[in-house]
């Protein structure tokens, strides 16, 4: 996932800014939930202009999809001085627009939470926002406030009103507390959705790194997850970043917030990253269970901060809320985010190097079953949100597949002076948080600083629609690569299951991998698994039932799943079915060391893993 920073130094914006001091002020109290909602108001400042755009954001940086958080928005006033309404208008779901608005003085409305969205297209739970009364509350900034439009470079003052007992974890330096109220003050409107807040009765920890002071806030509500356990993983993995890049950590300080979540929700999970911190939407699951997913999940995010976060392009850096660019470079922003996390788990010992070698494989296996091999990188960034949406996953996998094959490559051209995580930091030092790159001439920009090799890498595996040459690139570190083979597999259709604590049932908890066959079965996030051809689901042993089951099926024949699927507040049964259809399966590629290496393999593989 993806972010960036907006600073607009144009002349008229600083006029604007002078002019209309001290910007936005905003109110949201917790202690008066009604509804689920809260109330949030605004003080708006005297902008001098008969009309005005009121907008939540359509999108927001590092999510690549569209979720309308205007949506969230119900009872939208606008008055004068006087408490009178003014006439406002409502043209689209994320747009409320203010007639006489001189007169203007006082906006309020009341905001629902995306955790319990039942309607319309569900938001990934560390890009929502939840509102669980006298429990938690997830603040992202976009899902609670607005801005003018052409007035999102004002600061903004924000007040949270707070239950006694609960504690606002977030990256906000100088949070100034006046009894059971916080103060934040923001520089401009990105920098609140770059600065999410998380209260809750609280579980915090503190990691010092050299001059990085971390935060790590934690709500698991059946305490199966504590910050204490977080704060020695963490601290162990931030170390190792640091040496990774050099001895010191790109920031000053950095929040983890991390919410477990009980009982399955129908909303995706993962986490989003930040500037100074990252948000965290997980399963409530033993801690030590979940550990090496904690590490992988946080030194991705953490590695953000590289990249897009202060290394992007100009679509990134003058993002459009409500009308985005997509940036061709997804495999800087995800695949090398993605592939440095687990390098550096390499790299610093914190895992084998066999370890290393099978997550690889199990990329390549994925991207080559999921997704096409054929299309080209930087198509797939740029149609990411529409016509590509189905390839988005890929960048995880091929993404981070392409950054390795990247870094052998510079190592090898190099004669092991030069790698990945050197060119990054030279294009940082060239362009950088406050200096956008050209889109299209990133890559002209690394041959120049590289070789035309590197050009020819990027012009056949990225702009090109070449498969990575696996064999070769990974011979370069004497290591031998078999490629996958293919099989034919009955399944469920790739739809990704969860256990829910409560009741003990498969529950659907995401459905953008499914295959044909998933699709065609038409599943929706939060179904309850009831039947599968008929025989009830069992308690335990899922294993040994769904064999059963595939078993005994052809293709062509008619498959059924019944679900218990909840809609509006209401649970019924549903009947899903669609002709069987076998999957084609790329088996694991087989990659081992080579005991036999001459000199130059020798090198490259101790440069790129730090070990022989
Ligand atoms: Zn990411």
């Amino acid at each position: 996932m993806l972010q960036r920073i907006m600073f607009f130094f144009s002349f008229i914006m600083f006029a604007v800014a002078l002019q209309a001091d001290p910007g936005y002020r905003y109110e949201v109290d917790l202690n008066h939930v009604l509804n689920d909602r809260v109330k949030v108001t605004l003080a708006v400042p005297d902008l001098n202009r008969n009309t005005l755009k009121f907008q939540l954001p359509k999108i927001i940086p590092g999510t690549y999809t569209e979720y309308n958080f205007g949506r969230l928005v119900h009872g939208f006033t606008a008055e004068d001085e006087n408490g009178q309404s003014l006439f406002v208008t409502h043209p689209d779901v994320n747009t409320w627009i203010i007639k006489q608005a001189k007169k203007l003085k006082t906006i309020t409305y009341w905001v629902d939470d995306t955790y319990d969205l039942t309607e319309g297209k569900a938001v990934a739970g560390m890009s929502g926002t939840n509102i669980e009364e006298g429990r938690h509350f997830l603040l992202n900034g976009h899902g609670f406030f607005g801005y003018f439009d052409k007035f999102y470079d004002l600061p903004i003052q924000i007040d949270v009103v707070r239950p006694n007992d609960f504690y606002g974890s977030s990256a906000y330096p100088d949070v100034e507390v006046i009894g059971n109220r916080d103060r934040y003050h923001a520089p401009n409107y990105a920098y609140v959705v770059d600065m999410p807040m998380m209260y809750c009765r609280p579980d915090t920890a503190t990691v010092r790194i050299g001059k990085t002071v971390v935060l790590i806030s934690v709500y698991s509500p059946n305490g199966l997850v504590e910050s204490s356990f977080l704060q020695q993983a963490y601290s162990r993995l931030l170390k190792s970043q640091a040496a990774y890049l050099g001895g010191q950590l790109p920031v000053d300080r950095y929040a983890f917030l991390m919410y477990f979540m009980a009982e399955q929700l129908p909303i995706g999970t993962g986490a989003l990253e930040h500037n100074y911190s990252s948000v965290y939407c997980l399963p409530e699951m033993d801690q030590s269970v979940l550990a090496p997913f904690l590490v992988n999940i946080a030194a991705h995010e953490f590695f953000h901060i590289l990249t897009p976060l202060q290394l992007h392009s100009e679509e990134i850096h003058h993002f459009d809320f409500n009308d985005p660019n997509m940036s061709r470079h997804l495999w800087l922003y995800e695949g090398v985010t993605e592939y440095f996390a687990h390098n550096n788990q390499v790299y610093s010992g914190m895992i084998s190097k066999e370890e290393f070698l099978k997550r690889m494989g199990d990329k390549i296996q994925d991207s080559k079953t999921r997704y096409s091999d054929n299309l080209p990188f930087t198509k797939l960034s740029e149609g990411c949100l529409g016509r590509y949406a189905n390839e988005y996953g890929n960048v995880y996998q091929k993404g981070a597949l392409i950054a390795m094959c990247l870094d052998l490559e510079l190592i090898n051209w190099s004669g092991g002076e030069y790698r990945l995580v050197n060119l990054v930091s030279d294009l940082t030092k060239r362009f950088g948080p406050h200096k956008p790159f050209q889109d299209k001439s990133l890559i002209q920009e690394i041959v120049a600083l590289t070789d035309k090799k590197i050009g020819d890498f990027f012009t056949w595996y990225v702009t090109g629609d070449r498969p990575l040459d696996y064999a070769y690139f990974f011979n370069l570190a004497g290591v031998a690569y078999s490629p996958p083979s293919d099989t034919f597999v009955y399944g469920l259709g790739d739809v990704q299951l969860g256990i829910d604590q409560e009741t003990g049932h498969l529950v659907v908890n995401g459905i953008y991998q499914l295959n044909e066959f998933g699709r065609a079965l038409g599943y929706k996030d939060g179904d309850e698994l009831i039947s599968v051809q008929g025989q009830p689901m069992p308690a335990t042993a899922f294993g040994p039932y769904f064999k059963g089951i595939f078993a005994q099926i052809k293709e062509g024949e008619r498959f059924e799943v019944t679900v218990l699927r909840k809609e509006g507040g209401l649970a019924r049964e549903v009947q899903l079915a669609a002709p069987i259809k076998r999957i084609r399966r790329v088996l694991t590629p087989e990659l081992t060391y080579r005991n036999q290496t001459v000199d130059r393999q020798d090198m490259i593989r101790k440069v790129w893993l730090n070990q022989v």
